[in-house]
């Protein structure tokens, strides 16, 4: 034990001691309300004094490493992370965010074995009295290192000078939230390196990615992104717009009459709503005419599924290149919408016949449809008539024709929900009607604008 180790070891293993006894001891439910903010404010302070000493050392751990004399090595470490993560018990993304922070505010040592000081001396002091958090310490250096190659160093000092004010406080305001620091140190990063915005678009530009799959055990396909601001921004105005709960009216009343709002639950979750949407918009887009061709057809996906099954309206297919088997209720809505080919095969697996076309509403009919109906014909929904699957109202398989008078337009997600959810659909001479929350009886639908009003029958 060196001189500069053995008081600071003695210092933790003092508060240990007395720590582990009192902290054993706490009743949260115990305390008074005025005791229990000032606990949470000095425990938090003394957290960020215990984690000033974390990063202090987890940053050496490079220092420990590498060159002729590796002690880490020694130790049986393969790197400074490995060491980090192992005598911690950190996960590696932890142990490696600790050395990088460490190593930025350590003081560093040149080559003659001087002291060469904090590359944010500012910040590193802030974060060793305790009063700068290490997630604002990390955002503030990733801010400075940021523009520090292109501006001025006594600018550059300046703002980081500011910056520690604001986040950990001073005389005049209280520290600043973790959650606001981030924004506050763009600002000042744009205001002084103004020409930085470019090139931190191109390495954006440079890490877009999207990808989809591999599909879950539980038979759900995750996607995983980072878009950038425009496309991203265009994503979620395009959803955002579309996304509404779904509102009732009873008909039976006059417009406007606060009692006509029928309890009735859309039990999606935004999350749902948002993937039904997603849906609705990769639904239309498969549909347009000029997509591009997959070894030379539409873009379709393959169902495989028995006769058997289809015909007895339960059992499973699977879709080319998805392992998770799918039920013939889902495959039916599927064949309900464009793009969808069936591949019937008897048990033996011999291809009985290829494709069903009959089963697809053509482009005709279609626009015939959307004529009609204008969007989807379940009142209250807002997804227009592009975005639609065709819906067979008499199910095909129950002897309905792949024709307009038994075809209307649903969304994605009332298409999934039509056969359980709670709106029934029916089309006296050809003329879709519904019954459900709001309308109890049979209620002729459209969202055409130039369609006649709603009107009941029956
Ligand atoms: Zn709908």
């Amino acid at each position: 034990m060196t001189t500069h180790g053995a008081p600071f070891q003695d210092a933790v293993a003092h508060a240990t001691a007395i720590l582990g006894v009192s902290v054993a001891g706490l009743v949260p439910g115990r305390l008074s309300t005025s005791e229990w903010v000032t606990l949470l404010r000095d425990v938090e302070r003394l957290g960020r004094l215990v984690d000033a000493a974390r990063v202090a050392l987890a940053g050496d751990a490079e220092n420990r490493t590498g060159g002729p004399l590796d002690a880490l090595a020694a130790l049986g470490y393969a790197s400074a992370v490995d060491a980090v993560a192992t005598l911690t018990g950190l996960p590696d993304r932890d142990a490696k965010r600790r050395i990088r922070l460490g190593g930025k505010l350590n003081a560093g040592v040149s080559l003659t074995g001087a002291e060469t000081g904090s590359a944010h001396p500012l910040i590193a002091e802030a974060v060793s009295a305790g009063t700068l958090g290490v997630d604002a310490a990390t955002i503030l250096t990733d801010a400075l290192d940021g523009v520090s190659p292109r501006v001025d160093p006594v600018v550059v000092s300046e703002a980081e000078e500011a910056l520690v004010q604001l986040a950990a406080g001073s005389a005049n305001h209280p520290p600043l939230r973790a959650d606001l620091v981030r924004g506050q140190a763009q600002l000042f990063v744009e205001a002084i390196d103004p020409d930085g915005v470019r090139p931190r678009e191109e390495a954006a530009r440079r890490r877009r990615r999207f990808t989809i799959g591999p599909e879950t055990r539980d038979g759900l396909i995750p996607v995983h992104g980072l878009l950038t601001l425009e496309i991203g921004a265009s994503l979620k105005r395009l959803i955002d717009a579309h996304v509404r709960k779904v509102s009732f009216t009873d008909p039976s009343r006059p417009f406007g009459d606060p009692d006509t709002s029928v309890p009735h639950t859309d039990d999606r979750t935004p999350a749902q709503r948002r993937h039904d949407t997603l849906a609705d918009i990769i639904s239309a887009a498969s549909r347009v005419k000029d997509a591009p061709e997959q070894a030379g057809s539409a873009p379709a996906i393959t169902v495989t599924v028995t006769q058997t099954a289809l015909d007895e309206g339960h059992g499973v297919g699977t879709i080319d290149g998805v392992d998770t088997p799918i039920s013939v209720d889902s495959i039916e809505k599927m064949i309900d919408s464009r793009g969808i080919q069936t591949v019937t095969m008897n048990p033996n697996r011999r291809i009985l016949s290829l494709g069903s076309v009959q089963r697809c509403f053509t482009s005709s009919q279609r626009r015939a449809i959307t004529a009609r109906d204008g969007g989807c014909v379940i009142p209250g929904c807002t997804t227009p008539a592009g975005w639609c699957d065709v819906h067979h109202v008499i199910p095909w398989r129950g002897g309905g024709q792949t024709h307009t008078d038994n075809g209307v337009l649903l969304c994605w997600g009332h298409h999934q929900n039509i056969d359980n959810g709670p709106w029934r659909l029916t089309m006296p001479d050809g003329i879709p009607h519904v019954r459900g929350p709001g309308h109890p009886d049979w209620t002729h639908t459209t969202k055409a604008r130039t369609g006649p009003p709603l009107t009941r029958t029956g």
